[in-house]
């Protein structure tokens, strides 16, 4: 077990009767023994490890880089498992299933999930084979099916689609819900399987989100998380990684809706508990390290819009403009972001330059 003291946050939020979006966040502590379900977001570093463990059952979505794999093995066994009920490989990318085959070559694995692509990588192919020498049954990851584990269920809400132009957008979704706590796990889905799930009219209401793809732009668009309106945040990312993630326009997005978002590279792994009706937050590291923490600012689902455009000459400016301030209601539209303005063609009002 880690040796770092561990800090315990607290958070509860509180449904109200009603069922409506009234929350109370406050610290509270869960007992140990009536935590249901503990959800660990492993520091991998950059790349995704996330452990889901409810009454002694347990379930493993991918396990980092290949130099993770024994981490994540070590991290398992600690936990005391002797098994895996499920284990879910996102997409083919080697900072999701890098760690993988060396975790299914070193616990006994029941089941293994995921969606079938063309990717033919070593690192892959390990993988596989890992699968197949283990007598692991193999399971093609199909929308709308339900798995349980212990006293928490998962349940499969993409890839929709089947002609993508990269593997993050056949990552394999999970809505992971115990009691009336949800947790959204989106492995590095993008915008486009994002929309997918909207249109699709899912039901994506989470308390937890784990951004996609690290925290990336192309991810954590403004509708899906309007759709999600996460109380949480989690970013699984690398310290000083190659690709800036998590990028200022998710981070931005997450600050402007009141969303408290934790990170595997500034506080290391994460864990979240619940009792099904009460969330609390464990991490690796020091309580001033979770700068963003906000508790009481419940998030309303409204992204703060800072960004008001003209649907007839598709302008757009600061909501602080003039030129906005004297726009007519009905020629409004909303954006939370510049670049969510500029990718639907509107330019920049040349006085306040937005
Ligand atoms: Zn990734
Ligand atoms: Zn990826």
């Amino acid at each position: 077990m880690k040796k770092l003291l561990c800090l315990l946050l607290t958070l509860i939020i509180l449904l109200s009767v009603t069922g409506c979006d009234l929350f109370s966040p406050k610290e509270q502590e869960i007992a140990d023994e009536n935590v249901k379900l503990r959800v660990h977001f492993i520091d991998v570093g950059q790349g995704d490890g996330i452990l889901l463990e409810s009454r002694g059952e347990f379930v493993l979505i991918d396990a980092g880089e290949k130099d993770k794999g024994s981490t994540v093995l070590k991290y398992i066994k600690d936990r005391g498992a002797d098994s895996l009920k499920y284990v879910i490989a996102t997409h083919p990318h080697s900072d999701h299933i890098g760690g993988l085959s060396k975790v299914i070559n070193g616990i006994d694995t029941e089941n293994f999930i995921t969606v079938e692509t063309d990717q033919s990588t070593s690192t892959w192919m390990n993988v596989l084979k890992a699968v197949d020498k283990n007598d692991v049954n193999y399971i093609d990851a199909v929308v709308g099916d339900k798995y349980t584990f212990g006293d928490a269920t998962f349940t499969i809400l993409a890839p929709l689609g089947n002609h993508y132009s990269g593997y993050n957008n056949y990552s394999v979704v999970t809505m992971v819900q115990c009691g009336d706590i949800r947790f959204l796990l989106t492995g590095d889905a993008e915008k486009e399987s994002e929309k997918e799930m909207i249109d699709a009219g899912e039901d994506l209401r989470a308390d937890v989100l784990k951004c996609g793809h690290h925290g990336s732009s192309t991810s954590s668009s403004a509708a899906f998380l309007k759709a999600v309106r996460p109380s949480y945040a989690i970013i699984s990312c690398g310290k000083n990684n190659d690709y800036g993630h998590p990028h200022q326009e998710t981070i931005k997005k997450l600050k402007l809706m009141g969303c408290t978002y934790l990170r595997t590279d500034t506080l290391g792994t994460i864990v979240a508990s619940t009792d099904g009706e009460y969330l609390s937050f464990t991490t690796d590291k020091g309580k001033s390290e979770i700068a963003t923490y906000s508790a009481g600012v419940a998030p309303t689902g409204e992204i703060a819009l800072e960004y008001i455009g003209n649907k007839n000459s598709h302008v757009f400016h600061y909501a602080e403009c003039s030129g906005a301030k004297s726009m007519n209601e009905k020629n409004k539209v909303r954006f939370a972001t510049r670049e969510e303005a500029v990718e639907a063609g509107y330019t920049p009002c040349s006085q306040c330059n937005p």
